[in-house]
């Protein structure tokens, strides 16, 4: 999805129609399928911030009076609801009739189930008006057309000429609503209620992305291409902390550092490392290090710690992420961490697979104040950020 083209201009009194009265299950499952999860929240959710991204401020959807409740928390800033009629038409004919007498000149009128219409398809729609009276995207068919009836095919149908049609579809408001008013109430799209009124509709090129939610599998497709958008984003925080003990060095992030003490724990007591390990089960939501790694087994006694982060590492990629970013802060008044910092971006870097640029290593005393500021352990926090795809 390309995301270049310039918005609507606002000015112009653009508006959208989200159509999603329908009661649509053959997707599968018992909600209707603009109100399945995708991603963390519904369907038509993703649909309004499609229109949102390409700047249209103005937006009515179009619901079912039972999805009325659920649709509460969708209706904030320009966005509205009105209630859907008995047929497709109807619906939108109420949607338009609340728009009449507003002051908006252009409407865009999509399908709710459409979520993936990316901004430079909308903005193409929008800026068709500027010389068409209506305009929609379309596909042509690539496959062989069948007639088939009972299993069997009755013959090839010639596909020259032929379109596949999406929406969002473009017209003049005042144009669409008296091309509504006049006609009969069972058209498939607007296109075909503009048709009857003798509108003149330019065919734009659509998205083979903009898929409309309809048969089981569509959903896990949608939810497919939006992971390979980076639309999957996770941030993960982990903390720890380790006392001193007797020593000659402790380990943090992978750098042994000379110090008169060293620090305690069950493996080599990396503090910085474990706490960058926590953050990324902590991002994929599969608990943390002591779940992997159970203190209570004697193989990790003195264990080296990139064991840990190596296998925390194994699981981003095996969950289809990336890690974009991870930043380390260690808390204590001394040894200095500063003169290592690079090292250790470095060693962590390493494990990882990442650029050392992906990876920070800072550190801060306490002043003086509390375990760490009193000199008896070092505290350690990580904050990573993981992308799908
Ligand atoms: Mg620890």
């Amino acid at each position: 999805m390309t995301e270049t083209a310039a918005a609507p201009d606002p000015s112009q009194g653009c508006a959208a129609i989200i159509v999603a009265a329908g009661r649509g299950t053959r997707v599968g499952g018992t909600l209707p399928k603009q109100w399945q999860d995708l991603h963390g929240k519904p369907v038509l959710a993703h649909t309004i911030d499609a229109f949102r991204t390409a700047g249209v401020s103005q937006i009515v959807l179009v619901l079912h009076p039972d999805d009325m409740p659920r649709a509460a928390l969708l209706l904030a800033d320009g966005v509205e609801a009105v209630t859907g009629g008995a047929t497709r038409s109807a619906s939108v004919r109420n949607a338009l009739d609340a728009l009449a007498g507003r002051g908006v000149a252009r409407v865009l009128i999509h399908d709710g189930a459409r979520p993936l219409a990316s901004a430079a398809l909308i903005a193409r729609v929008a800026q068709a008006l500027d010389h068409f009276e209506a305009a929609a995207p379309a596909l042509p068919i690539s496959d062989a057309l069948w007639l088939g009836d009972g299993g069997r095919v009755q013959a090839a149908v010639p596909r020259a000429g032929l379109f596949r049609a999406q929406t969002p579809q473009g017209f003049h408001l005042d144009a669409i609503l008296a091309a509504h008013r006049a006609a009969p109430p069972d058209a498939a799209d607007d296109v075909e209620v503009a048709l009857s009124a003798g509108l003149d509709v330019a065919i734009l090129e659509g998205d083979e992305d903009n898929i409309k939610i309809t048969w089981p599998g569509d959903l896990a497709r949608v939810a497919r291409i939006m992971g390979q958008a980076g639309m999957d984003i996770r941030t993960g925080t982990g903390f720890d902390v380790h006392r001193f003990c007797d020593g000659d060095a402790v380990v943090l992030c992978g750098v042994r550092v000379p110090f008169e003490r060293g620090l305690d724990g069950h493996s080599d007591a990396d503090v910085g490392m474990h706490a960058l390990t926590d953050a990324i089960y902590g991002a994929l939501a599969e608990g943390d290090i002591g779940r992997h790694f159970p203190p209570s087994d004697p193989q990790w006694k003195g264990a080296d710690s990139r064991i840990f982060l190596r296998h925390a590492a194994a699981r981003i990629a095996a969950r289809g992420f990336r890690m974009t970013s991870a930043d380390i802060t260690l808390i204590c008044e001394r040894p200095k961490i500063g003169p290592h910092a690079a090292a250790m971006q470095d060693a962590l870097a390493a494990v990882l697979e990442v650029e050392p640029s992906r990876v920070s290593v800072k550190a801060t005393t306490s002043e003086q104040l509390g375990f760490t500021g009193r000199g008896e352990g070092i505290a350690a926090l990580a904050t990573v950020t993981l992308v799908s795809g």
